[in-house]
């Protein structure tokens, strides 16, 4: 049993020294794939829990690497956080999502009380012109600022919650929404909630999965719903797969669901589609 020790031992060393470098390696690779515009977009509809209509959507990011392919973000965002490319790349996202916005207005697909939802990360958020870099966005793309939804996390709450207040307030005074995504997985304390100013609370999936199974998790999603009530929150429910998790919802005051169920996250000209599909003529 011992000599298995040592061996696990010296795998665990190997392990750790090629994730070391796999790391540093990434980076360089991440460096390349921001000079050279291999990020893109996809988009995930946000449906009406009532009334079945897509109301906007939301942003994710995905990797076009050009031997390994499309990387998800799980793989590569922690590193553009830790290298501070995140600075350049949300930059880039904030753009290129407010330029979509501008397509579809144009083209008659998006109506005025539509949005799309743009997941922020710490370092991005607490970069000190954050706020100026949004406003900039939508004015370049002569926006309104209620076209943009920014996806906070408890994460970012933790930090420097007064920070995150002060930046969160100036925000909404512009008409920006914001939603805090992942609700109820970090290190929520309820008694923020009461003071961080927020439009939108996003349960997560994770309470989801199990919803016409699990008690607790019923419990849990239950309390957020009647607590946003209270608060005046609007609510999203994520990783809606099943009609069973649908219908779970359709007898709640859950305003928006996104999941499978609907559509996964799709890229511009499915979602293009998807949005012509419901116009009305
Ligand atoms: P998230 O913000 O919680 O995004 C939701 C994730 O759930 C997405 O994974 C989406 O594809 C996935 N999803 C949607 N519907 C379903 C469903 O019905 N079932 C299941 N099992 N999953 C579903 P994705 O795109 O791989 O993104 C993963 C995470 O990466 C995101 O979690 C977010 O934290 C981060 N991320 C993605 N795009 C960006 C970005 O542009 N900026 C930043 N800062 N983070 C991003
Ligand atoms: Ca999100
Ligand atoms: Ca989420
Ligand atoms: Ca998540």
């Amino acid at each position: 049993a011992k000599k298995k020790g040592r061996n696990q031992h010296v795998f665990f060393e190997i392990d750790m020294a090629s994730r070391v470098e796999s790391a540093y390696s990434l980076e360089n690779e991440l460096r390349t794939a921001v000079a050279q515009q291999q990020f893109f977009l996809v988009f995930q509809p946000q449906v009406g829990v009532q009334d079945g209509m897509i109301q906007g959507a939301e942003v994710l990011i995905r990797w076009r690497h050009p031997e390994k392919g499309i990387v998800p973000p799980f793989e590569f965002i922690p590193v553009l956080e830790s290298s501070g490319l995140i600075q350049e790349v949300g930059h880039w996202l904030i753009r290129e999502a407010c330029r979509y916005i501008r397509i579809w207005q144009d083209l008659g697909l998006w109506h005025d009380e539509a949005w799309l939802s743009v997941n922020v990360s710490p370092n991005q958020f607490y970069n000190p012109l954050f706020v100026e870099d949004v406003l900039d966005a939508l004015k370049e793309s002569k926006l309104a600022p209620t076209c943009l939804e920014l996806e906070i996390t408890e994460g970012i709450v933790i930090r420097d919650t007064e920070n995150t207040i002060k930046k969160l307030e100036l925000l909404r005074s512009h008409g920006i929404r914001v939603a805090m995504d992942d609700f109820g997985t970090g290190y929520s304390s309820l008694s923020y909630l009461k003071r961080i100013p927020l439009d939108v609370l996003k349960i997560d999936q994770s309470f989801v999965r199990d919803i016409n199974i699990d008690r607790t998790d019923k419990a849990i999603v239950e309390a957020i719903l009647s607590m946003s009530k209270y608060l005046g929150l609007e609510v999203v429910a994520e990783g809606i797969e099943t009609e069973e998790h649908y219908r779970f919802f359709k007898g709640t005051s859950c305003q928006r669901y996104q999941g499978y169920l609907y559509s996964p996250p799709v890229e511009c000209e499915r979602f293009e589609d998807m949005l012509r599909e419901r116009v009305v003529a």
